[in-house]
């Protein structure tokens, strides 16, 4: 099946006479006839559901599409982005690790790695994206467990080479994992370019409505965890949480790596979302593959628009072929890569505030990637407190405006533009 009818039809097949829709079977409990039928659950001997806080059916239901868009193995859903970034990398690595990442990463994930999963101890070592080889090896300890990039980096839009650090991971026999989000499986599949794991925000272009925050990952099911087996002993040896499975063993590379995410992170730290919000992030990714052509078609339009506009400073987008990435960008994604734009507007702050206000279609949020145009000033929001010196060490300059192109007629969202650059 192609991505679009993956969108409609996958991960939910129903019988004679079952719901066409995914069913929200809102339940915490599932009912058994005797004890014995419930313990071969517990033990992982047979398959099916005890209690939502591990699985639920509607959650493995919208799991299942995402993992056929990536074209991975297996999948689970997660209650949000963070959540699933950190079960990604936590399943991996523990106390006394270290982990590889990209240093342009989303500034909530940079957080989370570098200052909360620093506190379990686990280490990280920050790369440039775009780092030279030599950069790339040193980075490499004895201790490493994987290494993690994003597609397209929120909010600087670096274009990650998916498989120059796939390669590097690999020599080094360790999984690569990518943050998805911004390309989705529709503009982008990094299991083809050698990635093993993806996880995502689903409360992005997934579920695309501003409805319901949650996050997925998806496992390629092609990281051979026994031939590394000294590496992750977590897969490789057995748990005794679980009665001594050994994953790796008992559910091959298809399903060990979530399965354990499941078994274990799901059952003991408890990120699952709730039923009702898997059957509306379903109800998203039905029309995803459709939205993601308007977003990349518009944003196209707009960024062309902004870079020919006498009173914008600069603008980056990497399907403008002046945009630095954009080569890297037609390779990976050439279809379009996503709906978010930053740009300048000549004046500094003072005239990126003015601009701000005049705006009617774009909305003023701290939210990016879903239907509706929205827009940000992180000097005068998100990164408030930091002086114009330190923004600009940041990466976030004071004139900084952060677009994120929605799907109403590009006419409307160019001619709002228009009236606000007018004021400034
Ligand atoms: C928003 C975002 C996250 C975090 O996701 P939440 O659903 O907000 O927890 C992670 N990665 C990227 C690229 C994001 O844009």
């Amino acid at each position: 099946m192609k991505q679009e009818t993956k969108c409609i039809q996958a991960g939910y097949v129903p019988g004679n006479g079952e719901p066409r829709m995914v069913p929200i079977i809102q339940s915490t409990t599932f009912k058994y006839d005797s004890s014995e039928e419930m313990g071969k659950l517990f033990d992982l001997e047979a398959s099916g559901y005890f209690y939502t806080r591990l699985q639920n059916p509607t959650n493995d239901h919208v799991a299942a599409k995402i993992a056929a868009l990536e074209g991975g193995s297996a999948a689970m859903l997660t209650s949000s982005g963070h959540a699933a970034s950190f079960y990604a990398v936590f399943n991996l690595a523990g106390a006394g690790d270290h982990v590889i990442s990209s240093a342009s990463i989303y500034g909530g994930t940079y957080n989370l790695f570098h200052v909360t999963m620093r506190r379990m101890g686990i280490d990280f070592t920050f790369v440039d994206p775009d780092c030279s080889e030599e950069e790339l090896e040193q980075a490499f300890r004895p201790n490493t467990k994987c290494v993690f990039g994003e597609t397209i980096a929120n909010p600087a839009l670096t274009v990650f080479d998916i498989e120059r650090f796939a390669k590097a991971a690999h020599a080094h026999g360790v999984p690569l994992i990518i943050d998805n989000t911004f390309a989705t499986p529709i503009n982008c599949r990094p299991i083809e370019w050698g990635a093993d794991i993806v996880t995502h925000s689903t409360t992005k272009y997934m579920d695309g409505h501003d409805a319901t925050v949650g996050g997925c990952i998806v496992d390629s099911g092609k990281f051979d965890w026994m031939a590394h087996k000294e590496q992750f002993p977590g897969l490789t040896t057995p748990d005794e949480s679980y009665h001594g499975i050994t994953y790796a063993e008992k559910f091959g590379m298809e399903g060990a790596f979530i399965t354990k995410a499941t078994a274990q992170l799901m059952r003991d730290l408890g990120a699952i979302p709730s039923p009702m919000n898997a059957y509306l992030l379903n109800l998203g990714l039905e029309s995803l593959a459709v939205r993601m052509e308007r977003h990349c078609a518009n944003a196209q339009k707009v960024a062309e628009y902004l870079e020919n506009h006498e009173k914008v400073a600069w603008v980056n987008y990497p399907g403008l072929p002046s945009n630095r990435y954009y080569q890297r960008a037609k390779k990976y994604m050439p279809n379009g890569t996503c709906g978010v734009i930053s740009f300048g507007v000549k004046g500094g702050r003072s005239a990126a505030e003015t601009f701000m206000g005049k705006l009617k279609v774009a909305i003023i949020a701290t939210h990016v990637a879903d239907a509706h145009t929205c827009i940000l000033h992180p000097a005068s929001s998100t990164h408030r407190q930091m002086s114009d010196e330190e923004l600009i060490n940041a990466g976030v300059g004071p004139d900084l405006v952060r677009l994120s192109v929605g799907i109403e007629h590009v006419d409307d969202i160019i001619a709002d533009l228009e009236q606000a650059l007018a004021a400034v």
